[in-house]
């Protein structure tokens, strides 16, 4: 996939697009930050997304929302025709907003304070919010991680249902029943370079992941997982380090903390406001985590233009394609 959002990364304008600098622009500061960040390539200037064609004529709505037709083609565009924010209608200050809030908070009331802030339905918000989750994911497509000699860590946890902090440990035999009655748990394994990339992916038993750690896991990567038999199957292309986590997390130069706290990430998500982490939407919150774990060290200025890029270059959402209409308040 190209990303249109890249050359303007680059350059200063990008630094600041901050939660406090999205709410002092004005509209039209706002219209000029999400132009350079949609058509970066001819540094704001519309590009037809039906048919490539340079030549719009400006067909502004009254209510002053940008929107051009094209000369080639003829159709009309506004600036989030085919990308993830097709068929939206917030003023495009809402919506870098919304990435600014998301990138933002990285937990607990984001959905709340969003759907206050913007004056938006919480459905609504939820909906921004899984786009986002799905800008974040299509950076990781096809992403293959390690190589000779690099260390990574594989790891598995169970995720399904809202499990109240307060009542973890009494209800957790009884709830890990119900839940496997249902069918619904799921396992998060993550792949976890040494201070490199993460890429997560759900599975029914971690045993299963096998083939995926295969596939996008470098030849010659030093693998680092506990001592479940889930990871037997590697040793054969592999060279392993098993470390037993009823004793450490760390031992012997064999470690998972990458995976832990990549894992703990997703828990405290969890926990905040994720009250259905499981089901379809696991993998978003999984990748959402990832995403955000490796982007740490990123200067949130920065975060925002990533994800507001991302959203710009991804087609329209295959998550929610039509949910907006059918549930507009
Ligand atoms: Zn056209």
């Amino acid at each position: 996939m190209n990303k249109p959002g890249q050359h303007f990364l680059l350059s200063s304008h990008a630094k600041t697009l901050s939660l406090a600098a999205v709410f002092r622009m004005t509209d039209d500061q706002a219209e000029d930050a999400f132009r350079k960040v949609r058509w970066s390539e001819t540094n704001g200037a519309p590009v037809c997304p039906a048919c490539g064609c340079l030549d719009a004529y400006d067909c502004r709505r009254p209510t002053g929302a940008p929107r051009w037709e094209c000369r080639g083609c003829k159709k009309q565009f506004s600036i989030t025709s085919g990308t993830l924010f097709a068929s939206h209608k917030l003023p495009l200050r809402s919506y870098l907003a919304a990435i600014a809030i998301f990138c933002n908070e990285v937990k607990g009331k984001s959905m709340l304070a969003m759907s206050r802030d913007l004056g938006l339905s919480y459905k609504a918000a939820f909906v921004l919010c899984h786009k986002m989750r799905e800008a974040m994911a299509a950076e990781m497509k096809g992403r293959t991680l390690g190589g000779e000699g690099v260390e990574a860590s594989v790891d598995g946890a169970y995720f399904g249902g809202y499990v109240k902090p307060a009542n973890l440990k009494e209800n957790r035999v009884d709830r890990r029943r119900a839940e496997n009655r249902t069918g619904k748990r799921r396992v998060v394994v993550i792949i976890r370079e040494h201070g490199g990339a993460s890429l997560p992916a759900v599975f029914k038993t971690e045993a299963a992941a096998t083939g995926f750690i295969r596939a996008h896991l470098k030849p010659g990567t030093v693998v680092n997982a506990d001592e479940a038999n889930s990871w037997d199957g590697l040793h054969a292309r592999f060279e392993m380090k098993r470390i037993n986590h009823s004793e450490a997390y760390s031992l012997d130069g064999a470690c998972t903390n990458w995976a832990e706290e990549y894992f703990s990430r997703l828990r405290r998500g969890e926990m905040g406001h994720h009250h259905h982490i499981s089901g379809p939407y696991l993998l978003r919150y999984a990748q959402e985590a990832a995403w955000r774990e490796d982007s740490r060290r990123v200067a949130n200025g920065e975060q925002v233009t990533r994800v507001a890029g991302l959203a710009m270059a991804h087609k329209p959402s295959v998550d929610f394609s039509g949910y907006w209409q059918r549930h507009k308040a």
